[in-house]
């Protein structure tokens, strides 16, 4: 039995992929947890525009990902109800600041090998009429699409159930105990050959109850919402200087995202609801049609050098794996971070990139 304490994205994606590989698999959470990072995800798979100077490793485990939900979209049934659509985004420039960061990003997304084009504002608005004419011009990155995270959660919930999965819910969950291929949590006893910790932004306090053990990390929340736009309106995901949204094919609009370090906080106040509605406010056409359907915070599970934390943790056990860490690319990583979880458990196999991400790092 491989036991995954966890069940936001990563979890999920873990105990699918074991699942479907002949393993056995219980996941564990808590009732009532709130503010799942997933819950309040806009499910961007856009590797290249989350790129950044000096992260090529990072960089690279994204693109090994974004195959990974390449190879996954060809399922149309998968594809259909998690809204996985093979499109593209556009990056705004609504003042000439804005066109200068493009033309430097268009320079460095080459560099990198990947071809962008930059339009002007004719060419912009003619992709995108339901833009407010303010935009001056826009860089087109091709195949960088999105998911949606919360359908993503329902469907991996389902098939895990289908394929023989479990997934219990704890009213508490504070400390475990693990020997002997045996994991105590609360005087009950669960045989377990392995235990993937994927708690996101609450995996360090969980280790450092349970083992003493201290994995570096911050939690970054941020604030997301939904919006009703009644019809379609944009035909690819769209990134301004400081937000970013998708319309869903049932015409929902998500828009993403505030970031903060709040340590837990999960209120959501007026000033990160005047963040977003201002940007929206000033870039979209008729607002007035826009009904909000909900808002939501999320903890994003940040680390100190800003990569996320995978595989055996050899200070405490080689049967205990940590999967955490994911900051804001945990939709875009769960796939490949599902078969990094594989490898190490059933076929004992690393990735030759695996330092920069290993537990062992600290
Ligand atoms: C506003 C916002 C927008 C984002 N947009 C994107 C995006 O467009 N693309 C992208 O790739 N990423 C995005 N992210 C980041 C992404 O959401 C995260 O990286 C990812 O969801 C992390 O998944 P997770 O499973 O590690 O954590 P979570 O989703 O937070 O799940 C953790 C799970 O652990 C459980 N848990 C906690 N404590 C315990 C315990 N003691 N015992 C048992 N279970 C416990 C919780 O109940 C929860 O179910 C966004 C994040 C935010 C906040």
């Amino acid at each position: 039995m491989q036991i995954i304490i966890g069940s936001g994205i990563i979890g999920l994606f873990i105990g699918y992929k074991l699942l479907k590989e002949g393993q056995k698999v219980t996941i564990l959470d808590i009732n009532n947890s709130n503010n799942s990072s997933t819950d309040a995800a806009v499910g961007m798979l856009a590797p290249l525009i989350e790129a950044k100077p000096g992260e090529s490793e990072l960089f690279n485990l994204m693109i090994k990902s974004k195959k990974i939900w390449n190879e996954l979209r060809k399922d149309k049934v998968f594809s259909n109800e998690v809204d996985l659509k093979k499109n593209s985004s556009i990056l705004i420039a609504e003042n000439y600041d804005d066109l200068e960061r493009l033309k430097f990003k268009k320079k460095f997304f080459s560099q990198l090998g990947f071809n962008t084009l930059l339009l002007n504002d004719h060419d912009t608005q003619k992709l995108e009429p339901n833009l407010n004419s303010n935009l001056i011009g826009s860089l087109f990155c091709d195949d960088q699409n999105s998911v949606d995270p919360l359908k993503l959660k329902i469907f991996l919930k389902k098939k895990i159930k289908m394929l023989g999965g479990k997934i219990q819910y704890f009213e508490c969950l504070e400390k475990i105990c693990f020997s002997n291929n045996k994991l105590i949590i609360q005087n009950k006893k669960l045989s377990a050959e392995n235990v993937v910790i994927a708690c996101g932004a609450w995996t360090n306090k969980l280790i450092k109850n349970s083992f003493n053990f201290d994995l570096p990390m911050i939690p970054l929340k941020g604030v997301s919402f939904l919006l009703d736009g009644g019809k379609k309106l944009f035909n690819h995901n769209i990134w301004f200087k400081n937000i970013y949204v998708s319309q869903r094919t049932n015409h929902i609009i998500s828009v993403g995202a505030t970031e903060e370090d709040k340590g837990f906080e999960d209120a959501i106040t007026l000033d990160e609801m005047y963040y977003l509605t201002k940007n929206i406010w000033e870039s979209f056409l008729d607002v007035e049609n826009l009904k909000l359907v909900d808002i939501r915070s999320g903890i994003r599970p940040g680390t100190f050098d800003g990569y996320p934390i995978i595989g055996r943790v050899g200070q405490i056990s080689r049967n205990i794996l940590c999967a955490f860490g994911h900051y804001r690319h945990g939709i875009l990583l769960a796939p490949v971070t599902a078969e990094i979880i594989y490898n190490q458990i059933v076929n004992y196999k690393k990735f030759p990139e695996e330092k920069f991400f290993s537990p062992e790092r600290f």
